[in-house]
């Protein structure tokens, strides 16, 4: 019994897992936010001795990612979830760009380290985060064994046609700018449940992973490699989003900066993160629950915003069909993926005439289950992602190396 920290850091944020390997148990979870700002919280979720679930709130200014998992690791020992730092074994740091260099999960050294600073350009708010909460992990439990898992890794194996964009082929070269995909770490566990639940060797099946939550994007797996995926340069590519546009005519840009006196791209490219998608279409809320209910109560662009949300949903699924000669599987998860079982039936309706047949009590579910019918020529399940414990898993497979 040893345990593993997984930690997820963006740049004012720090969410964490503690989980006993490798019984996969979450012993306890919680987060540390507005890092930086005057009212800092930090908030922790674990069981008590007498086995009641507890929560664990603190507020106060936290000024930097030091201080976070300062505050942190000396609340955990103060609440008796660890009696002490020797027990935690590992840990597993998620990181958001790899770039080309990280294929899979590796080691945390000084070289990692700069690497993932040296590859911010890549992940400006996150890579910076992830770099200097990775050193403040190494000074504060220096025993643990310590692995970076890269977002970007699963999609290191997509062929070039499928990574490359119709530039001129020196900015690939001069710059690295390519397609690097992300929630690889989502779409690799989710890839990999599915197999296990069909019962075949992975690298035997055609799956179509679509990860849908606030950021969503949809994968193409072949014999168990991703060759293809939604996302792109950066995490604001491919289906639309809570608050991303996805793809999008880049001469746009140009136009709106005109007409709305913008001078600064950097404003445009903000709009198109923060303030598109589902929230910028509906005009109502990024979340999907809003926008489902504002339709229903009869907002017009809240239902155009889930009919383009939908749209673009089936155009990836279709084009990954088309890349791959057909399908053999086809998972939904995260937020939405998980949960909306209106979305998972209106997309697999566009593949009836593949034989794809949806069995609408099977999808009236939340957990983990097949949702197709028997006689369905593709199996389409239902898979809560879990990216907490296959970064612990991560660590482990390094630990014992
Ligand atoms: P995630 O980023 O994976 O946490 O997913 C967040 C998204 O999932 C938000 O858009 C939520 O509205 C959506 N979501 C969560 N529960 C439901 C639900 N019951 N029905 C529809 N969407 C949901």
């Amino acid at each position: 019994m040893s345990k593993t920290m997984a930690i997820n850091a963006g740049s004012s944020s720090l969410k964490f897992q503690i989980i006993e390997m490798p019984e996969e148990t979450v012993i306890s979870k919680g987060l540390v936010e507005r890092i930086g700002l005057a009212e800092g919280n930090l908030e922790i979720k674990y069981t008590d001795a007498e086995g009641q679930s507890q929560k664990f709130t603190l507020t106060e200014e936290i000024a930097d990612h030091s201080r976070a998992v300062e505050l942190l690791l000396s609340n955990l020992l103060e609440l008796g979830i660890i009696q002490d730092f020797e027990e935690i074994k590992g840990v597993g740091h998620r990181v958001v760009a790899g770039g080309e260099i990280y294929k899979e999960s590796t080691l945390v050294n000084e070289e990692l380290i700069k690497n993932v600073e040296d590859l911010a350009e890549f992940a400006p708010l996150h890579n910076p985060a992830e770099a200097v909460v990775m050193r403040v992990f190494q000074e504060k439990l220096p025993h643990a064994t310590m692995a970076a898992v890269f977002d970007t890794s699963f999609h290191t194996t997509m062929p070039a046609e499928n990574y490359l964009y119709s530039l001129p082929y020196e900015f690939y070269e001069n710059y690295s700018v390519r397609k690097y995909g992300a929630h690889g770490t989502s779409h690799q566990f989710v890839a990999h449940r599915a197999a296990e639940i069909v019962g075949k060797p992975i690298e035997d099946l055609r799956i179509i992973t679509c990860h849908l939550g606030n950021g969503a994007s949809i994968t193409a797996v072949k014999n168990g490699e991703s060759i293809d995926t939604s996302m792109g340069f950066t995490p604001l590519a491919g289906v639309t989003m809570g608050t991303r546009t996805g793809d999008i005519d880049a001469s746009v840009i140009p136009f709106i900066m005109e007409k709305e006196g913008i001078s600064d791209i950097n404003e445009v490219i903000n709009i198109f993160n923060k303030k598109s998608g589902l929230l910028g279409l509906s005009g109502v809320s990024s979340d999907m629950r809003d926008v489902e209910e504002a339709a229903e109560a009869g907002n017009e662009r809240a239902q155009t915003a889930l009919d383009i949300f939908y749209n673009r949903v089936i155009k990836y699924v279709g084009q990954y069909v088309a890349i791959m000669n057909g399908v053999d599987v086809v998972v939904f998860t995260a937020g939405i993926g998980e949960n909306s079982k209106e979305t998972r039936e209106i997309v697999m309706k566009n593949f009836e005439y593949m034989g794809v047949k949806i069995d609408s009590e099977r999808n009236n579910t939340r957990d983990e289950a097949i949702i197709s019918t028997d006689d369905s020529t593709v199996t389409v399940i239902n898979i809560p992602t879990n990216e907490e414990i296959a970064i612990a898993r991560d660590v482990e497979r390094l630990k014992a190396n």
